[in-house]
């Protein structure tokens, strides 16, 4: 689908989601049965069809059971199951996530890969791209993309974000919808490709919508979300609608400080959680101890073999986490507690102490109130967020912002923007 702006093209896409929404609904339909339910003339109707068609939205197929003798049997149309309406991408620190969903909303499929640290951004994109043509087996179609939902570390929404880029590097803010808020590389560079809007925001928020719409919170309405990973963050979900912050600041819950003598945190602060829970953090402390693990399976494996250091690490760290989570938990009143994250895969040798400070450290009238889980969507949870963003059907998403205060694009600028990521 195209994306000219103006009252005709908004009409004309108006036309093209009925018919997709009709499809949608009740399944194959045909001509007939289509002009029917959406009341648009003939005219148009064949017009929009003509051009989902072309961008291959729709497949047409012959109704295999239709009845004989009347002549010739009903074509029907159908949504294509390999056409891609939303691509959610979540740019990690240091892994790039892809996934997307085709026109009946259907998940059709997930893909990861890791990279080094300072992989540019003209790298992440490049990366994201080849893991975008991966799917379905390279089959995915994309003429009837409508947005792409990118998922990024670091603040993001507000004049004061500080991992904004320099507007300097923006393109013509003419071409952009905010003037006043620059387009992130990321949004250049995939609205260059794509040719479609890239909706952003910060990845562990995406995670945490993700998880409450179909993973571990799913139908909570009141929910706190953290991931363990490179870095420590979060999101929250409350009143059942995704909490954004005045400037895109909500969930940081691994900038709350747990020990005000500690390390310095690459956020400016002194002894943030994450200085202590970080996997780069507690793998520095389990070698401090004497411990030798070069990363999370290694560490977690020797949990399982009940290494004392390990195990002595971890009831610390999860102590600490424990004491941010019932803190934020007095504060927010959430039913759901969900932990994700690479280092969520220590298990309970994490999990069990985090939970015992979290119960004996919350207010005790919402000690049995709370459930602690694990989260289930395991590392495309940010793309799955990026996607939910682009349907925005989630009633999560009823008081967020929409389109133009999330959007870049469509970009058609001659200059490249690529900064060198973080
Ligand atoms: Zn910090």
């Amino acid at each position: 689908m195209s994306h000219p702006r103006g009252p005709l093209a908004q009409l004309r896409r108006g036309h093209e989601e009925l018919v997709l929404e009709l499809l949608r609904k009740h399944g194959p339909l045909s001509r007939g049965e289509l002009g029917k339910l959406c009341q648009l003339s003939r005219t148009t109707l064949y017009d929009i069809l003509a051009e989902l068609l072309s961008t291959g939205a729709v497949v047409t197929a012959t109704q295999p059971d239709a009845p004989r003798g009347r002549g010739r049997p009903a074509e029907t149309l159908t949504l294509n199951p390999g056409a891609g309406q939303a691509i959610g991408i979540d740019f990690a620190r240091r892994a790039v996530h892809v996934a997307a969903v085709n026109l009946a909303h259907e998940i059709v499929g997930s893909a990861s890969e890791p990279h080094p640290a300072d992989l540019s951004w003209e790298g992440r994109v490049d990366l994201a791209e080849r893991l975008v043509a991966s799917l379905t087996d390279g089959g995915l179609r994309l003429g009837a993309l409508s947005a792409i939902g990118v998922g990024v570390v670091g603040p993001v929404g507000g004049p004061d974000s500080e991992d904004a880029p320099d507007p300097t590097d923006a393109p013509d803010p003419g071409e952009t919808p905010d003037p006043g808020e620059p387009a992130h590389p990321a949004q250049v560079l995939l609205g260059r490709r794509f040719g479609v809007p890239v909706l952003l925001d910060n990845n562990t928020r995406l995670a945490a919508l993700g998880e409450a719409i179909w993973g571990a919170a799913a139908g909570g309405r009141d929910v706190l979300y953290l991931r363990l990973s490179h870095g420590v963050g979060g999101g929250l979900v409350v009143g059942g609608s995704l909490h954004r912050g005045a400037y895109g600041l909500s969930g940081e819950f691994g900038h709350i400080t747990v020990d005000p003598e500690g390390a310095p945190c690459d956020c400016g602060g002194t002894g943030c959680l994450e200085t202590v829970a970080s996997i780069r953090a507690v793998l520095d402390a389990y070698r401090a101890a004497g411990g030798r693990a070069e990363d999370v399976p290694e560490l977690a494996k020797a949990t399982r073999a009940r290494d004392e250091t390990a195990l002595t690490l971890l009831e610390g760290v999860g102590g600490r986490i424990g004491g941010v989570l019932a803190a934020v938990c007095n504060a927010i009143g959430p039913s759901v507690i969900v932990i994700g994250g690479e280092l969520a895969e220590t298990g309970a040798a994490l999990i069990e102490p985090v939970e015992r400070a979290l119960r004996a450290q919350v207010m005790p009238v919402s000690r049995h109130r709370l459930s602690l889980r694990r989260a289930t969507l395991g590392e495309a949870a940010g793309a799955l967020g990026g996607i939910a963003l682009v349907l925005h059907e989630s009633p999560l998403l009823s008081r967020y912002p929409a389109g133009p205060d999330l959007a870049a694009g469509p970009i058609d600028v001659t200059e490249p923007a690529p900064k060198e990521g973080t």
